[in-house]
């Protein structure tokens, strides 16, 4: 297992490594760009490096850590991806099931496979359960489809990851029936990142709000530069080509005159990079978990 950056987990596990395309939120996929970039070495085989892999030498890794932590199960791929083996699957729940101690997050775009892959496996997830997140990422509303079958899995605690959201997306109606303990916001970061706007965040916000549902607000993402930055008083608002407006008067460090957003002198001062820029429009953040990840729960 290897320490992770994302912020509310601790380490990631990746007993398998490797998927497919399935939807548009994976035409920039990190994982199939660092599979391709260790292709050969590190366990990636030579020909075709994102092709799903067992890696049996890394089965036993949660044993080995006597500390609870909260541990995301294959960040680089989908555990339901289809050429991943039911046999390979069995062999990572028994030993979830086994190391209770943790936390295991577990996010896919397969929820079909998940639902179906935890029905057949009643007994075993009747253990799991009560230290089990299940995650359906969702980018746009074309995928929406997702969440309806992420509700009927009977688990403690179920989470949407809006990541990277790449368009408008009405959650609304299924975050209102209750069954949905946390939604996740990110932007697409890197140099193909694809905008997100603050609307798309507003409104999911809003609607998580309503439904009384945790909000963790990750990061912006790729930013474009501000066409231009209105300023009205100690107030100063980015405006952006997609129409978005930004205020900004909160980090605008003394004596830089509107160059906020495209600066490198800002960026600098404030330690502040793109992708990990998590202030929302309101000049707020959202740190928002479901008990179950949070640190010492
Ligand atoms: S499902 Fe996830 S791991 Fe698989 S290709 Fe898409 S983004 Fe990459």
């Amino acid at each position: 297992m290897n320490p992770t950056k994302i912020p509310y987990l601790d380490m990631t596990w990746n007993p398998i490594t490797g998927c497919e395309w399935v939807s548009h939120g994976c035409d920039n996929c990190w994982a199939k760009a660092m599979a391709n970039r260790f292709r050969g070495k590190n366990g990636y085989p030579e020909k075709d490096p994102f092709r799903s892999t067992f890696r049996k030498e890394r089965l036993q890794e949660p044993w080995e850590c006597n500390e609870p932590k909260r541990i995301f199960v294959v960040s680089m791929g989908d555990l339901f991806c289809k050429y991943v083996h039911e046999v390979w699957l069995e062999k990572i729940l028994k030993v979830m099931v086994d190391c209770d101690w943790h936390t295991y997050f577990i996010c896919t775009k397969r929820p079909e496979r998940m639902k179906s892959f935890i029905e057949n496996h009643a007994k075993e997830w009747q253990l799991l359960r009560k230290h089990a997140v299940l995650c359906v990422s969702i980018e746009d509303e074309r995928v929406m489809s997702r969440a309806r079958v992420l509700a009927e899995i009977d688990a403690d605690c179920r989470m949407f990851s809006l990541e990277p959201l790449i368009g408008p997306l009405d959650v609304s109606g299924a975050l209102s029936k209750g069954k949905v303990h946390g939604v996740i916001i990110g932007g697409e970061s890197g140099q193909k990142g694809r905008v997100m706007s603050g609307k798309w965040v507003s409104r999911v916000i809003k609607d998580a709000g309503a439904a009384k549902v945790p909000v963790f607000f990750k990061q912006w993402g790729h930013y474009e530069p501000a066409r231009k930055v209105v300023r009205d008083g100690r107030r100063a608002v980015a405006v952006f080509a997609n129409q978005d407006e930004i205020a900004v008067s909160r980090f605008k460090p003394e004596g830089v005159r509107n160059k906020l957003f495209d600066d490198w002198y800002y960026r600098r001062t404030q330690g502040i990079s793109w992708g990990g820029y998590d202030m929302l429009v309101d000049g707020s953040f959202r740190k928002e978990l479901p008990d179950m990840l949070k640190e010492g729960e």
